[in-house]
């Protein structure tokens, strides 16, 4: 087998230099663990950005899609397949909204709730076609593309991909009175993370989620929760704006919703909403293949029937107590909300994330001064408590 040096020297040969990963290469995984070549052990504390709420290859969703690959993988939209039907209704019945629409990043599934809104907002609302409005929030992430990097407000995600796509405001975030502000008779959607993730964990003031819905409802604004890193129990509710009882008009659903084992993802609204669609208007050649839906039907089987939201819940509690223990001056905040935790430093924190690493944790800084921890779900108390002991030991002083 290659070592870490030569597999890391290959990768950065051939390929765009479009990440900047840390000098692990994860080569086997196992629930909450992961090994490198050279046989060193780590606990995965990134969980793939929440997309491993299962852990690494949680055992019934690997023997769902190794099933199906015994059947048939890929049908394409064009035909029906078996399981299609079945993934709409378990995904109908948990997230509480009618219709389903499938797609395979977070990305699409984003873009695909902009097209909804919009197509919403000229069918329905009776804004002029070209004039629709959608409002969003300052350092929001919700993806890649054009359109989605269009929103962005982060300037290393936007320099020289102009020209950008039109129809964008964007509000601070948490701040209720700049949406009130933004809205026009031309608003068809605000859009926002319930915790914003990549901005580093952030957790809107209390009541805003709330306050942004009703204010959505009464000036005929569709309110878009994208619940792609914060949905499926990793903030200890089964979807993050549950901690505010907000329903949202749309959802949009991603990483976990494939169970660490295909990018899976959809959205979610009601008829009234969702319908606003025929067909040519939209698609993706491999939304809602049999492989795909197979492995997310378990996963969310097992969500429901295991009860994630509290797993979540009560080891994130404790995960955050314990971090609250460790002694470093240069801590100036720890949050989160079930195990979706950010430590934040006064400081860079690259080389206490390479502290974690020499410890065997694999964290990752995001705007550079805050560590996420996102754990697998799944994680026992047992394996968390050696985690933690291994974490005090990187971060302390
Ligand atoms: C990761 C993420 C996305 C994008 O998902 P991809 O699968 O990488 O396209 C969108 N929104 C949020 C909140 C995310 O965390």
């Amino acid at each position: 087998m290659a070592s870490s040096k030569e597999i890391i020297e290959q990768t950065n040969r051939f390929g765009a230099q479009n990440y900047a990963p840390k000098n692990v290469v994860i080569s086997q995984a196992d629930g909450c663990k992961v090994k490198d070549p050279e046989g060193n052990e780590y606990y995965d504390m990134l969980s793939a950005y929440s997309a491993l709420n299962f852990g690494h290859r949680h055992p019934e969703i690997v023997e769902a899609a190794k099933n199906q690959l015994d059947s048939v993988t890929l049908t394409s939209r064009a035909f029906h397949n078996e399981l299609l039907g079945e993934f709409y209704e378990r995904l109908s019945a948990l997230s509480g909204k009618e219709l389903i629409l499938p797609m395979n990043t977070g990305a699409e599934a984003v873009e695909t709730a902009l097209k909804t809104a919009r197509r919403w907002g000229a069918f329905v609302k009776g804004v002029e076609d070209g004039k629709q409005e959608i409002i969003v929030c300052e350092n929001n992430f919700h993806g890649r593309t054009i359109t989605v990097i269009s929103m962005s407000t982060d300037p290393d995600c936007r320099k020289g991909f102009g020209p950008f796509t039109p129809g964008f405001k964007v509000i601070p975030y948490g701040d209720i009175e700049a949406l009130e502000n933004a809205v026009t008779e031309n608003t068809v959607a605000f859009l926002a993370e319930p915790i914003q993730g990549e901005a580093g964990i952030i957790i809107p003031p209390a009541g805003f989620l709330k306050k942004a819905s009703e204010l959505c409802k009464k000036n005929n604004v569709l309110f878009i929760a994208d619940e792609v890193q914060t949905g499926f129990a990793r903030t200890g509710k089964m979807f993050a704006c549950q901690h505010e009882d907000v329903v949202p008009d749309i959802y949009v659903f991603g990483k976990a919703l494939g169970g660490g084992v295909m990018p899976v993802s959809a959205v979610a609204a009601n008829r009234d909403i969702l319908s606003v669609f025929t067909p040519g208007s939209h698609g993706s050649t491999f939304g809602g293949n049999p492989l795909s839906c197979a492995v997310s039907i378990k996963a969310m089987e097992i969500l429901v029937r295991d009860d994630y939201p509290k797993m979540a819940q009560e080891k994130g509690e404790y995960f955050m107590n314990a971090l609250r223990k460790i002694n470093n001056s240069h801590i100036v905040d720890i949050r989160g909300r079930g195990m979706l935790i950010g430590v934040e430093f006064d400081i860079n924190a690259n080389d206490y994330v390479y502290a974690l690493i020499h410890n065997g944790v694999l964290a990752k800084e995001t705007h550079e001064r805050t560590i996420r921890f996102a754990p697998p779900i799944t994680i026992s108390y047992e394996e968390l408590d050696d985690a933690i002991e291994k974490i005090t030991k990187a971060l302390s002083e």
